[in-house]
């Protein structure tokens, strides 16, 4: 059996593994220092009592054979998927129908996954930085090409400097997927209305699919600034959009999210005949994939209970209340600060520069405080650090007393 040799032309992820090998070193030469940890993005606060109330439940439905669930529908519950639209999008003015909502594991998965029903020639452009996630599997995948200088060459970088704010602008350059993060991990920009317009129009007349990642829409408080890409008219015939109930209410360990695929999304054949993304996408998951867990999407499903609600507000405000503290203190210290406002990334870099790595250690030995470099989301992040608001309140004002 020959591998998918995609995988050996991928370097090793290291970002991660990097970061902890170099805080244990300085831990093992600093047994006293009281570190504190805001490089990993993962949530502290726990599960609303109405999400584990439900789940309580739908676990004793599943002990008795009358109310038993075995596999459930491969593209979600009707009851969550109706939550969403009822919730996510009637409220907000926006049309979209339970049908067109597909409940995932999270968006991860379906970040990946989705490249199954794109042609393997399909150039891809992702925002540099990025979400590493969105190159990689590109990569895996086959959509590569080779690398050159942290570069691969057949993929359409977008970049992000401190000049566009992060957000990207429209290449000349024909891509057919274009992955749009709003707010942006890691850099906590936000798209607004005009720009995300603009992407839209590209889309339109490049006949290109725009993938966009919401994974972080209801930290936008805002009202000014899209949460969805179906606020954008037209985005509806070329954008599918990905979310999770990960960040905003404790689920990064449940797993569940769901993923927007409106009928009217088309690619193309090799004819040119128009084709639904929708009825190749329920194709996909009905063959590859058999539903979320009855018992995580009941626990979903509570999140859109008034009590749910209230909870995920509680949520969301408590983290952008530490991006705030974070975003303030390094204001104050001289740092140029983007982020943290409708986002709970904050993204920065010293205005004396100096590398990611070496920032990165110059915070660790001075402050004992751990980030996560910015060169490790795309070369275009060389020379700034991301903090994240997932934290204790505690440990987010400790860590920022330490910069007066
Ligand atoms: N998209 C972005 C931009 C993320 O930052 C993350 C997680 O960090 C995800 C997707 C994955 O979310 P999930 O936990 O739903 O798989």
């Amino acid at each position: 059996m020959q591998i998918n040799d995609n995988f050996e032309k991928l370097p090793e992820s290291y970002l991660f593994s990097e970061v902890a090998r170099r805080l244990n070193a300085f831990k093992e030469g600093n047994p006293q220092a009281d570190v504190i940890r805001m490089d990993i993005g993962d949530v502290t606060l726990p599960l609303a009592h109405c999400v584990r109330c439900a789940m309580h439940s739908a676990v004793d439905e599943m002990g008795s054979s009358e109310t038993f669930h075995g596999y459930g529908p491969e593209q979600g519950y009707g009851f969550l998927r109706e939550a969403i639209a009822r919730t996510d999008y009637a409220e907000r003015g926006i049309n979209i129908a339970p049908d067109e909502i597909f409940i995932s594991d999270g968006a991860k998965s379906d970040l990946g996954n989705l490249g199954d029903i794109y042609s393997e020639q399909s150039i891809i452009a992702v925002a540099d930085p990025g979400y590493p996630v969105y190159v990689d599997t590109a990569v895996m995948s086959g959509r590569g090409g080779e690398l050159h200088d942290g570069k691969w060459s057949r993929i359409l970088y977008l970049q992000g400097d401190a000049d566009n704010g992060f957000i990207p602008a429209i290449p000349e350059a024909h891509a057919d997927v274009v992955i749009l993060c709003s707010p942006s991990n890691p850099t906590g920009a936000v798209f607004d209305r005009e720009s995300l317009q603009k992407w839209v129009e590209y889309a339109r007349r490049e006949k290109a699919l725009i993938i966009f990642d919401s994974a972080y829409e209801a930290f936008v408080t805002n009202s000014d600034l899209p949460r969805s890409i179906y606020e954008i008219p037209g985005a509806e015939e070329v954008a599918i959009e990905i979310r999770s109930f990960s960040k905003t209410a404790g689920f990064t360990g449940m797993r569940c999210g769901y993923t927007v695929v409106p009928k009217g999304v088309a690619g193309y054949d090799a004819q040119g005949n128009k084709v639904s993304l929708r009825k190749l996408w329920l194709r996909r998951q009905c063959t590859k994939f058999n539903g979320a867990s009855y018992i995580i999407q009941r626990g979903a499903e509570a999140l859109y209970s008034p009590e749910g609600r209230e909870w995920i507000k509680q949520t969301v405000g408590y983290y952008l209340e530490n991006a705030r503290i974070i975003r303030e203190a390094l204001i104050g210290a001289g740092y140029q600060v983007f982020g943290g406002i409708d986002s709970p990334y904050i993204w920065f870099r010293s205005p004396e520069g100096g590398d990611s790595w070496q920032l990165f250690e110059t915070l660790l030995r001075e402050k004992h405080i751990s980030s996560t470099p910015g060169v490790g989301f795309g070369e275009s992040g060389q020379g700034y650090l991301r903090l994240t608001g997932f934290n204790s309140r505690e440990n987010t004002i400790r860590a920022m007393q330490r910069f007066s």
